[in-house]
């Protein structure tokens, strides 16, 4: 939408702009007449809040001032950033639904739309001022934060507020600027910092005409050999190449430029992040029965050409991929767009190549191993129109396809797909609506779905599709579960690894076949678990895991507050031996190391992720055949396919039961079944051994069994009976601050409020109580959660709340608000 009346052609007074910041409104601007015609709706624009200057986004205008503006407190519009708007109207709209779904800022929900480090920023550039000197002077220490930046300022000159973050930490910088200009320490200037990531641009060569005019001078040699070298290259060259190989200067270029033989141009230069990769070859595969019927339902879909939703439910391995590709192909044929997300792992690289294969330039890959300016380059191409396919992790679901006619979305249940930070969203639920508003078939596929997902399916809101057998007729490894209960006994202490496991270890070495170890690390949180009976504690009432706090020798519900002493014995079997869990499982990779000296040991987790490169070369090193068990986290249990892994150990499965998160059972569950896939994908039989205290849970009896419609049908159950998703709509706000008599405050005050709005009781509202993880970086976290029987209520309310609350104290900007949490943490 331009900002012209299309009635009276007039050009509109306001703008609404929305802010990248925790507000759940847009603020009103005035567009001086210069400016107002060349606004448009989705772009962005430079506008003064408070003291500081930002960059909003131009959402709608009007001519009318809400009843409690005056025009004389209106600010102007600073500077329009963006003639052609960013942002098209489908994204506007998707990110404004967004927004309201999770109770969070538009603005925000723009923000992260938007390729990283597009956002052009404001920058605060601080000098010291006299005053300031004189106060470092008369210090008596300068240890603290503020002095040492003085010092900084007094010895290096003005300074940026990102290069003082980087250097004093980020929190700590902004602390003491602000404190430091209200004294008049320091003098503040801003200046627009432009976008970081930028096009890219070359100088070029291109050669216009080899012919020499008959009545001109010869060539020289050098000159000779620019011609030469720019026929030789196909006509045209960076300039710089062209330097290196006609081993020229500057000047004879631009002799040879006068003369009309050749042109020195810019042009933009695409940062492609598939250049130089290896293309796989092309399969032309036959569909099997079972892959042919899910295919032709999609099919039929697609043709109809309006919103439809399928869960693809299929084991790993089934062919599920293949009948993505074909069911992106037909869409392209039809004329309309495709895309796909993928949960974050490594695996996106090798499947996004397979992709290029199959559909050349108009594959566009968005995912997070990408450097800015590929990413902004892909970007690019889909705005643009000239990437029809896009293959990309959680934030891909915001590209600015247009015409979109098919969205997949594969291992539909990954965690990945939530956003962990402000703005919460989830890719998944993010995409099926984007599908429903395009009228577009949307694809969830996965071995393990979600329970909503499944559960939607079961409700007929998805149509159900399924792929039973693995390609090839591949039987699903077994699995095994080793009673560690039983271990205990007969080893009388606590012991790591079962007998059972050592030896099936050491039987696949023999064999010359290969195990994968995994540790169930997400277990930071210590809970009690008796080793004799194998229960463990929990809150009655919220059937959640009790969790231990060792300092206060506690044990504490993290949903409601519920806290009492440990007890002596078992409450089930009256055994004493009850187990403190969640210590320890750091020295495993060390203790393998001492029980398996000459085997050779590698281990991957979240830490070798951030190497950039040290994930893949283990990995290629297991596939070789050089390491002999790689131990890691649950990220190996992710679409890799070794085939000499025939042996899948699980040693600490009870760390993730144990989490006090209603879907700690739903994680095991999932962990598994994958866990199972990833052995004996070759001609090998493969086997997995699960060492647990508490064989009898749900959980894990129907993993071993590969029976995710037994386990669906107990966990639905439990959700129904305690109030949990998808029966009721979850939310949590959490309240952190350094002093925790601030922050509880302020939660009390919010609770109060919340209660207030809430005088029918249909929101059930728990807390304040301490998170799980109850202080990060001295910070002490307390949450609330909510439970509402819909979305509409529990946003009203929510907001309502707030902005009472705010009123009588409680501080708003301590207070992060998740829709659909997916960490209860
Ligand atoms: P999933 O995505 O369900 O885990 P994939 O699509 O990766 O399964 O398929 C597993 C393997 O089977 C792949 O190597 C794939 O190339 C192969 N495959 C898929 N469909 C067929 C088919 N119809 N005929 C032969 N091989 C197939
Ligand atoms: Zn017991
Ligand atoms: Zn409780």
């Amino acid at each position: 939408m331009s900002s012209t009346d299309a009635i009276s052609g007039q050009a509109f007074q306001y703008v609404e702009v929305a802010m990248p910041l925790p507000f759940r409104r847009t603020f009103t601007y005035r567009l001086m007449p210069e400016l107002a015609p060349f606004v448009q709706t989705g772009a962005r624009v430079l506008v003064p809040f408070g003291k500081r200057t930002l960059t909003g986004y131009a959402t709608s205008f009007h001519n009318q001032l809400a009843s409690d503006l005056d025009a004389e407190t209106v600010k102007n519009v600073i500077e329009l950033i963006d003639p052609e708007p960013l942002i098209n109207g489908e994204i506007l709209d998707l990110t404004k639904w967004s927004a309201d779904y999770y109770v969070a800022a538009w603005g925000e929900m723009l923000k992260a739309s938007l390729p990283a480090g597009i956002n052009a920023a404001v920058e605060s550039i601080f000098t010291v001022s006299d005053s300031g000197r004189l106060a470092l002077l008369r210090a008596k220490s300068t240890k603290a934060g503020k002095w040492q930046i003085l010092q900084h300022l007094v010895e290096n000159g003005p300074t940026d507020q990102t290069d003082l973050g980087k250097l004093f930490g980020i929190a700590t910088a902004k602390r003491a600027t602000n404190e430091l200009s209200r004294s008049g320490h320091v003098l503040t200037e801003r200046e627009t910092a432009t976008a970081k990531v930028k096009e890219k641009r070359q100088k070029a060569v291109r050669l216009l005409s080899a012919q020499i005019p008959a009545d001109a001078k010869p060539l020289n040699d050098v000159q000779k050999k620019i011609i030469y070298s720019l026929q030789t290259a196909g006509g045209e060259m960076l300039f710089t190449d062209l330097l290196e190989r006609a081993e020229s200067g500057a000047s004879p270029i631009s002799t040879l430029a006068k003369r009309g033989m050749i042109e020195v141009y810019i042009r933009d230069v695409r940062r492609d992040p598939l250049t130089g990769a290896d293309l796989p070859e092309i399969d032309i595969l036959t569909l099997n029965t079972e892959q042919a019927f899910v295919f032709g339902e999609i099919e039929k879909a697609l043709s109809v050409g309006d919103y439809k939703a399928f869960l693809l439910h299929g084991v790993t391995g089934s062919g599920k991929t293949e009948v993505y590709i074909r069911a992106m192909r037909t869409a392209l044929e039809m004329g309309r767009s495709s895309l796909m997300l993928v949960p974050e792992i490594s695996l996106t690289p090798i499947f996004s190549r397979r992709l290029r294969a199959v559909f050349g330039q108009s594959v566009a890959i968005l995912h997070s191993n990408l450097s800015p300016g590929e990413r902004f380059d892909e970007w690019r191409r889909i705005n643009r129109g000239e990437a029809r396919i896009v293959i990309g992790t959680r934030s891909a679901v915001f590209a600015p396809l247009e015409n979109i006619g098919l969205v997949i979305v594969d291992e539909e249940h990954d965690a990945s797909y939530r956003q962990n930070e402000s703005p919460f969203y989830h890719g998944r639920d993010v995409a099926v609506m984007r599908a429903h508003s395009a009228n577009a078939v949307i694809v969830l596929g996965s071995a393990t779905p979600a329970l909503e997902t499944y559960h939607n399916a079961q409700t007929g809101k998805y149509q159900y599709l399924q792929l039973q057998n693995r390609i090839g007729g591949r039987p699903l490894a077994k699995a095994e579960l080793i009673d560690m209960r039983d271990v205990f006994k007969l080893a009388g202490k606590d012991v790591v690894f079962s007998q059972k496991l050592i030896e099936a270890i050491k039987e696949t070495h023999r064999k010359g076949e290969q195990t994968i170890i995994l540790l169930n690390r997400r277990g930071f949180s210590s809970f009690v678990l008796c080793r004799s009976c194998g229960e463990s504690l929990r809150c009655k009432n919220c059937d959640i895991t009790l969790t231990y706090h060792r300092r206060d020798r506690r044990i504490v519900c993290h949903y409601c507050n519920y806290h009492t002493e440990p007890p002596d014995v078992c409450p089930f079997c009256e055994s004493e031996f009850l187990y403190f869990i969640g210590q320890g499982t750091e020295q495993l990779e060390d203790m393998l190391v001492n029980q398996f000296g000459d085997l050779r040991i590698a281990r991957i987790d979240r830490d070798a992720m951030k190497r950039k490169g040290e994930m893949a070369k283990i990995l290629l090193a297991f596939d070789k055949g050089e390491i002999d068990i790689l131990v890691g986290t649950q990220m190996l249990a992710k679409g890799h396919d070794f085939h000499n892994v025939t042996l899948v150990g699980v040693v600490s499965v009870d760390t993730g039961l144990g989490l006090p998160d209603f879907r700690a059972a739903e994680r095991t569950f999932q962990l598994l079944t994958q866990v199972a896939g990833r052995a004996g994908r070759g001609e090998l039989p493969g086997r997995v051994l699960i060492q647990t205290y508490f064989p009898e849970h749900y959980a894990l009896k129907h993993a071993v069994n590969q029976d995710f419609k037994g386990f669906y049908n107990e966990e639905i159950r439990y959700r129904e009976r305690m109030g949990y998703p998808p029966f009721l709509v979850l939310a949590a706000i959490l309240i952190k601050h350094k002093d925790d008599k601030y922050a509880v405050r302020s939660g009390q005050l919010l609770r109060e409020a919340l209660d207030r709005t809430n005088s029918d009781k249909a929101l059930r509202i728990l807390g304040p109580a301490a998170a799980p993880i109850s202080r990060i970086k001295n910070e002490f976290r307390f949450q609330l959660i909510i439970k509402s029987p819909n979305r509409k209520t529990l946003r009203e309310r929510v907001d309502n709340a707030i902005v009472e609350a705010e009123t009588l104290g409680c501080d708003k900007r301590i207070l992060q608000i998740e829709i659909d949490p997916v960490n209860l943490m």
